[in-house]
């Protein structure tokens, strides 16, 4: 059967072999690890893996392609989650959990901020995703790309973009740039910030309206001396601050509820 690729599912699918091998020597996958591919797709990269696995997991949206990978790979091998990933409880696949894929491009910030809430499961994780994306990931402090999505995985995550791949590796070929980044979840007891859904908060309130200062910005959580007390100048933008500025304005908030 030929599969039509479906836009609104963001399918590109891999078709250059170099690439694919290039993927797979990435992510040095080795028998007995606990592995699942978010959009296996038609298996460019999933068969692959399989070889070298034995066993492993998916989580696929598009129940065609479903029906292809039911055909191919027995249920021993493949345990195929049907469904959307924005959705899916990767902690029910267990501890030291390895999450590869190339996401679909058009959800993978929502992926990307879904699946930090299970880093604590995670051994690492490798993406492809547009360049763009990437970019942003790794963006340092004072760039125009840092933004809400590099505090939030900086904090959580040591990334590093490994290498670009173009267009051309896909059919149908996407109309940008795309990379492969790694993430390796940061120790638990490294993390500092005392209240992580208020880290959360406070650095979309930052960033909501980047071209602001901090003391109009962040009103509502510290005022300018508090600022000041922690090194800060009340009159710069969300973009200057550091992961470890942000860590520090939410525990010095933590420090006056509780005072
Ligand atoms: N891994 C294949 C490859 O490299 O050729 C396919 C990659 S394609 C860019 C993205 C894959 O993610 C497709 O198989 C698509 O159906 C699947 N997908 C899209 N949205 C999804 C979602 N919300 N949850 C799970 N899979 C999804």
């Amino acid at each position: 059967m030929i599969h039509q690729a479906r836009k609104r599912f963001g399918q590109n699918f891999l078709s250059d072999p170099n690439i694919i091998r290039k993927i797979v020597d990435t992510i040095a996958p080795q028998p007995g690890q606990r592995m699942v591919e978010i959009g296996p797709g038609l298996a460019a990269m999933t068969d692959p893996l399989l070889a070298r696995l034995g066993k492993m997991d998916v989580v696929e949206i598009d129940r065609d392609l479903i029906a292809l990978l039911k055909e191919r790979y027995s249920s021993e091998q493949l345990t195929i989650h049907e469904g959307d990933a924005l959705k899916f409880d990767f902690s029910t696949l267990g501890p030291d959990l390895r999450i590869v894929g190339n996401l679909p491009y058009n959800i993978s910030t929502p992926i990307l901020f879904h699946l930090a809430d299970f880093a604590d499961q995670v051994r690492d994780m490798t993406f492809m995703l547009q360049k763009e994306v990437v970019m942003r990931m790794v963006a340092d402090p004072g760039t125009s790309e840092f933004g809400r999505l590099s505090v939030m995985l900086q904090y959580r995550f040591r990334m590093g973009r490994v290498f670009d791949v173009p267009p051309g590796a896909f059919r149908p070929a996407p109309k940008v740039m795309s990379s492969i980044v790694r993430l390796v979840p940061r120790p638990t007891e490294s993390l500092e910030a005392k209240d992580d859904a208020l880290l959360r908060k406070i650095v979309t309130a930052a960033f909501g309206q980047r071209r602001k200062t901090l003391r109009n910005t962040l009103r509502d959580y510290i005022d300018e001396a508090g600022l000041t007390a922690l090194g800060i100048d009340p009159g710069q933008r969300a973009e200057r601050l550091s992961v470890a500025n942000y860590v520090a304005i939410t525990n010095a908030c933590c420090a006056k509820r509780t005072a």
